[in-house]
């Protein structure tokens, strides 16, 4: 909390936190944004894990019909004030197990197309469970080819701790190799309880040579609310991993594109979240435009409710100052390890020197950061400090956020400090 505060303090130049309303926009400003991704949250799975923050729910086919009428009307609603068809970047689906609504896939993606033209493809997580013939060749066929599978780990007593088992991860993933999507990301927690540097690397070797083009790593963090039998491992000792897995990964001659994500070189990025801007639909979702970002309600009836009232489902907004815009703007760009000038002025129409002068000077000068062609990248050395930040800005901000919203599915306000 000391850390997120201070540096926000810093960065931001002010004393003054980070403040969300209720209050709301029903016609969102979006056409002249650049670079604009699309997301839509599915909160079904069949059984629910211990150590998962996401908004989710066990599934209910009558239940998922409703909920697929009220996200259809939402993308109407926030769809229906253009004037012309927008193109945007990507389209995500997350969740929750979205291949549950394999079915409904098809028409939701036509309602965004009423509206929007998808340039760079579409991506879907999926869960073991999900990757069998018939349905890779559904997801095909409704034009996705992008897919990030829910592996987490392949070691057996690390899956046991997660409450998972291994589900014949090798056929699975020979299944989705010959399905030809462009992308593979395969998610893996490191640093679970008692994960040892050897099934780490065991882990993200076997991982790459079945097929993947990427492998996002996301540190175990025992989220407030989540129903954790394991606490986690001490800071020192997830770090340490870290730095193996990324010696390892450059060894092995693969590209850390992120803090946490690792890729073969020359393939596309799986990625939903380091985006410009993007508007997301259903429970729990985000929406960043230009100096906006807002959270759906967590209820799905409350949405459900909400969007038949011809009104979006928004539960908190926040309006950002220009700097705390920026600030944002960094935060995700240092996750991603480059900060482009050109970019950062295409959305904040200012240089990152006229906001951030002494910290990058500062930041070059202990190493945290080196110019390459007139771009930021940030240091090996450096991402090590960023990835505790990560983790704090995490446990500050999100445990925080995501904690309330799953109380109160339209809060008055939420302060983050
Ligand atoms: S980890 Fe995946 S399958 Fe498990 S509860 Fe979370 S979203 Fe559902």
């Amino acid at each position: 909390m000391l850390l997120t505060s201070l540096l926000r303090i810093i960065l931001t130049r002010s004393f003054r936190p980070f403040e969300f309303k209720n209050d709301y926009e029903n016609k969102l400003e979006y056409e002249s944004l650049e670079n604009l991704g699309l997301y839509v949250h599915i909160p079904f799975c069949r059984s629910l894990c211990s150590f998962c923050p996401y908004c989710k729910e066990k599934f209910d086919k009558e239940r998922a019909d409703l909920y697929k009428v009220a996200l259809l009307k939402e993308i109407e609603l926030v769809g229906k004030y253009q004037k012309n068809r927008k193109k945007v970047t990507s389209l995500y689906f997350g969740g929750g197990t979205p291949a549950l609504m394999i079915d409904d896939l098809c028409d939701i993606i036509d309602r965004l197309q009423q509206y929007f033209e998808i340039t760079g493809g579409i991506g879907i997580e999926l869960h073991p469970d999900d990757i069998i013939e018939v349905n890779l060749q559904k997801l095909k066929a409704a034009g996705i080819s992008m897919v990030s599978l829910g592996i987490q780990s392949l070691d057996e007593d690390c899956l046991e701790k997660l409450g998972r088992s291994n589900r014949d991860f090798i056929q699975k993933m020979d299944l989705v190799k010959k399905a030809e999507f462009e992308v593979i990301d395969v998610d893996l927690i490191f640093a679970i309880p008692g994960q040892t540097e050897e099934t780490l690397l065991n882990d993200i070797d076997m991982t790459f040579k079945m097929g993947a083009t990427q492998v996002s790593t996301y540190p175990f963090i025992d989220f407030t609310f989540a129903d954790n039998k394991y606490k986690p491992m001490g800071k020192k000792k997830k770090k340490k991993l870290l730095r193996v897995l990324s010696d390892h990964c450059s060894v092995c001659e693969i590209k850390r594109t992120s803090v946490w994500t690792f890729a073969k070189s020359e393939t596309k990025k799986y990625s939903s979240v380091t985006r410009d801007a993007f508007l997301g639909f259903g429970v729990s979702s985000t929406t960043l435009l230009k100096n906006t970002f807002k959270i759906n309600t967590f209820s799905i009836e409350e949405y459900i409710k909400r969007v038949d009232s011809e009104s979006l489902p928004t539960a908190l907004t926040i309006n950002f100052t220009p700097r705390q815009r920026a600030v944002y703007y960094l935060f995700w760009s240092a996750y991603g390890m480059e900060l482009d000038p050109v970019k950062f002025n295409r959305t904040l129409g200012a240089s990152p020197e006229s906001f951030f002068k002494f910290e990058l000077w500062f930041a070059e000068k202990i190493g945290f950061v080196k110019r390459e062609r007139g771009i930021y990248r940030l240091t090996d050395k450096a991402s090590y400090i960023y990835h505790n930040v990560e983790q704090a800005y995490t446990t500050a901000y999100i445990d925080k956020m995501w904690g309330l919203l799953r109380l109160n599915p339209f809060p008055e306000k939420m302060i983050l400090k």
